[in-house]
């Protein structure tokens, strides 16, 4: 055990990170609406003086340009930071989380949206990142372990008590404890579901999406994901093999990243329904909540899913209410981190719709098990139509990378959020200093321009 930090221990240093992959060379993570991305972390470092050894590591994911925008958003936060009593926010994240949100000038730039308000989740997942290790738990057991009071104390219900108060979630949490003990031996043994998105990304060819698709079934997935919408005839000789590869027992949903108005939506998916499926994932805006719904009217018995972009859990609370969708899919970096998020959770319970979360991307994967763990252990209580989207990219420069077994997400064992990068990552994909990006012409070009 590491010594246990002075009770006048503060936060130190708030240190932040340009970090992109050159992902788009190989047309990794393509869709119909981002042909190009370079995957990117703004990424956010918490040093204090508790001389314990731990740090809060932190990110919002981003797929390029842009991505210093983001990381001037997160310096923006600093002062709340520097000096904060350690012991505080770790043991109360909700405390300095609730003064982020609360800066009266900052808030102007959003509302509770965008650039400042991913910035807020980048910070925010970094206390809960340092909270978690000195807690000696991966983030899912510190909240499976929390007494619900303390969980409800965590969330901000300002815009939500029309759909769910403080006692209803109190509820829901009371109940989520029954059997969790039996819960928590099953995950520990079997983990928690997965699907795969990379057999799907729309830049590979038939050869690459057979391949990738028998492999994914070989794998142990029960569920794969294509991405549709720059061309009809496309995506349905693409679902068409896809379909063949996998047969009829296999899961196989579609996801269209915003790319159609309503009526166009409604269209394409039905011209898609012959293949049977599962669920339509961002068919239109993510602020389209009628649209949504009328969308979902119409195309059922398809589901329909979104949240990737979904800003934050007003707007979640108002697709809930209006009947919008099938399927609620947090990521752990759009929303204003872990509080947020509990508040999504929770609020998805109460409409009794289930949470398939987005990830992918850089880290997302690594952040959001630890949520629908914590789903499973203390909130729905079941794993049946739930899974963790899983995309195989970027692992390897995060120190505790996610671990896939038989098509399921095993439960991290090391303290924390998972949240870290290998120091070596970040010193060679650090935007447009670092080894990778030096050493690349164009970089270097566009820099002199
Ligand atoms: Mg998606």
């Amino acid at each position: 055990m590491s010594p246990s930090p002075g009770p006048s221990s503060r936060v130190t240093a708030l240190e932040t990170y340009d970090i992109r992959f050159p992902t788009s060379r190989e047309l990794d993570g393509s869709d119909a609406m981002n042909p190009d991305p370079d995957y990117s972390a703004a990424y956010v470092v918490l040093r204090t003086d508790a001389g314990d050894g731990h740090e809060g590591h932190g990110f919002t994911f981003t797929i390029g340009r842009g991505n210093d925008v983001q990381v001037a958003a997160i310096d923006a936060l600093r002062n709340h930071v520097l000096g904060r009593p350690v012991d505080e926010i770790c043991d109360d994240p909700g405390s300095l989380h609730r003064d982020l949100i609360g800066d009266s000038q900052l808030r102007w730039l959003g509302p509770e949206k965008g650039v400042m308000h991913m910035a807020i989740g980048a910070v925010t997942n970094a206390v809960w990142d340092l909270a978690a290790r000195r807690a000696g738990k991966p983030l899912w057991q510190l909240l499976a372990d929390a007494e619900p009071e303390w969980i409800v104390r965590q969330i901000d219900f300002r815009y939500l008590t029309d759909a769910l108060t403080p006692e209803e979630a109190l509820a829901i949490l009371r109940r989520g404890r029954e059997g969790a003990e039996e819960r928590r031996a099953r995950l520990l043994e079997r983990g928690f579901p997965a699907y795969t998105t990379s057999a799907g990304w729309l830049g590979y060819d038939d050869e690459k999406l057979t391949r990738l698709a028998a492999q994914a079934v070989a794998d142990g997935f029960r569920q794969i994901k294509l991405k549709v919408g720059a061309d009809l005839a496309d995506d349905m000789r693409r679902c068409r093999v896809a379909r063949q590869v996998v047969g009829p027992d296999i899961r196989m949903a579609v996801d269209a990243n915003q790319r159609w108005d309503v009526d166009e939506a409604i269209r394409w998916t039905k011209a898609l329904t012959e293949f049977d499926p599962y669920w339509i994932e961002e068919p239109t805006s993510p602020d389209d909540i009628l649209g949504h719904a009328a969308i979902r009217r119409a195309v059922a018995p398809v589901k329909v899913a979104t949240g990737e972009h979904v800003q934050n859990r007003i707007v979640f609370k108002q697709l809930l209410q209006a009947g919008a969708l099938d399927i609620v899919q947090i990521d752990a970096a759009r929303v204003a981190g872990v509080n947020e998020n509990l508040a999504i959770l929770l609020l998805a319970a109460k409409f009794g719709v289930p949470v398939c979360p987005h990830a992918g991307g850089v880290g997302l994967c690594e952040l959001v098990q630890h949520l629908s763990m914590f789903d499973y252990l203390a909130v729905s209580g079941t794993t049946e139509d739930r899974v963790i989207e899983y995309v195989d990219h970027l692992h390897d420069h995060f120190l505790d990378p996610v671990v896939i077994r038989e098509g399921h997400y095993a439960a991290p064992t090391a303290p924390g959020f998972s949240a870290a990068m290998r120091p070596e990552s970040v010193a060679e994909y650090t935007y447009p200093g670092g080894a990778f990006w030096a050493a690349d012409p164009e970089t270097q070009k566009g820099q002199a321009a």
